[in-house]
C-alpha cells in the first residue's frame, strides 16, 4: 500500500463553545478512485462522503463502535456507502462509478444531481450490540449540505460542514479534505454571530486546500478570532477488513440450490469486495465445501430450533 500522508485534527475554541475537525484526504480518495475505478463526479461524491464520515467517526466513544454513511439517492450514482471506524479507517463505494454529467454553471463537478433526491440515513453500531440509525431527506445531495442538515434535524447540533475534493485533468484526486464545525449548547449569541460571518466568508475547501492550507490552517480560517486550541491528531486511510473467509460465508448464504448450481457450470468464481474492490477466487472444491459446510450448520440450526 502506498504511503499515507493523510490525517485528522481536533480543535476547540471560544472556551469550548466550539468543537471543530478537519481532515486531509487526497491520499486515501485516490486510492479509493483506483480501487473502483471512479470517475470524477463519483470521485467527488465518494471522497466528500468518506471525509464526513471520518470526522463523524472520531465523534464515537468506544474502540469497537462503528459509523456508517449511506445516500440512498435517485441519481445515476445509484447511491454512496461508506463506513468508518474509530480509528481512522475508511471504506466505501458508490453503485455506479462510470457516471459523466455536465459541469455545473460556476464550473464544479455536479454531485447534487449525480446523487439525486432520496434519503441520508447514518447508522451506528455501538459497543458491539446497539444500532442507532438516523435519517434524513437528502437536501441537496452535494454531502456536506447534507451532514450539516443531518447534524440540525436529526441530532439536533448545530453545524457546518464543509467538504471538498479537488480532481485533476487526468481524473486523479488532486486535493481532497474538509471540516465540522460544532456549537456545543451553552454558546452565546456573540460567538453565534462571529462564527456566521467567519463561514460566510471562506473560501470553498477546495480552494483553501489548492492554496497548500493544511487542516489545522483550515480550522484557524475558520475560526478565525477565537481562540483555537488544537487537542489531537491521527493519521486516517483507507481499509478495508474483508478477507476470503467472509466473502466465502456470504457465498455459502446464497443456498444449496445455487451454490450447485455454480458447481454444476464446473467454472472458478470470482467475486470482489464491494467496499474495496478487492477479488476473490473460489474453485470448485471451494465452493463444494461451502456447500457441505452450508448444510452442517443448516443441520445445526435445526437441532436448536427443535
Ligand atoms: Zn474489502
Amino acid at each position: 500500500m502506498a504511503e499515507y500522508h493523510d490525517y485528522m485534527v481536533r480543535a476547540i475554541a471560544a472556551d469550548q463553545q466550539i468543537r471543530a475537525f478537519a481532515v486531509t484526504t487526497r491520499d486515501l480518495v485516490e486510492y479509493a478512485r483506483k480501487a473502483h475505478d471512479t470517475w470524477p463526479v463519483a470521485t467527488a461524491a465518494l471522497g466528500r462522503t468518506m471525509s464526513g464520515a471520518l470526522m463523524m467517526s472520531d465523534m464515537l466513544k468506544n474502540d469497537d463502535d462503528l459509523l456508517t454513511v449511506q445516500f440512498a439517492g435517485d441519481g445515476p450514482l445509484g447511491g454512496v456507502t461508506v463506513t468508518a471506524d474509530h480509528h481512522g479507517n475508511v471504506k466505501g463505494y458508490v453503485k455506479n462509478p462510470h457516471v459523466d454529467l455536465p459541469l455545473k454553471k460556476d464550473g464544479h463537478l455536479d454531485v447534487g444531481k449525480a446523487v439525486g433526491k432520496g434519503t441520508l440515513t447514518v447508522i451506528r453500531d455501538l459497543d458491539l450490540k446497539n444500532t442507532y440509525n438516523g435519517q434524513v431527506a437528502i437536501h441537496s445531495g452535494e454531502i456536506a449540505d447534507d451532514l450539516t442538515h443531518y447534524f440540525a434535524e436529526s441530532e439536533q447540533v448545530p453545524s457546518s460542514v464543509g467538504l471538498g475534493v479537488l480532481v485533476d485533468t487526468d481524473h486523479s484526486v488532486k486535493k481532497a479534505g474538509g471540516f465540522i464545525v460544532q456549537l456545543m449548547p451553552f454558546t452565546t449569541d456573540e460567538t453565534i454571530s462571529r462564527l456566521e460571518k467567519n463561514l460566510k466568508d471562506i473560501p470553498y475547501v477546495t480552494e483553501m486546500l489548492e492554496q497548500g492550507m493544511t487542516p489545522e490552517d483550515m480550522l484557524r480560517r475558520v475560526l478565525q478570532g477565537f481562540d483555537v486550541q488544537f487537542t489531537g491528531t491521527n493519521p486516517v486511510q483507507f481499509h478495508c477488513n474483508c478477507s476470503k473467509e467472509r466473502v466465502g460465508r456470504a457465498l455459502m448464504l446464497i443456498g444449496e440450490v445455487e451454490l450447485t448450481s455454480l458447481i454444476e457450470e464446473k467454472k472458478d468464481v470470482e467475486l470482489s469486495c464491494q467496499f474495496c474492490g478487492r477479488r476473490y477466487t473460489f474453485t470448485i472444491p471451494e465452493l463444494e465445501a461451502l456447500r457441505e459446510q452450508g448444510r452442517v450448520q443448516r443441520r445445526a440450526d435445526l437441532k436448536r430450533d427443535n
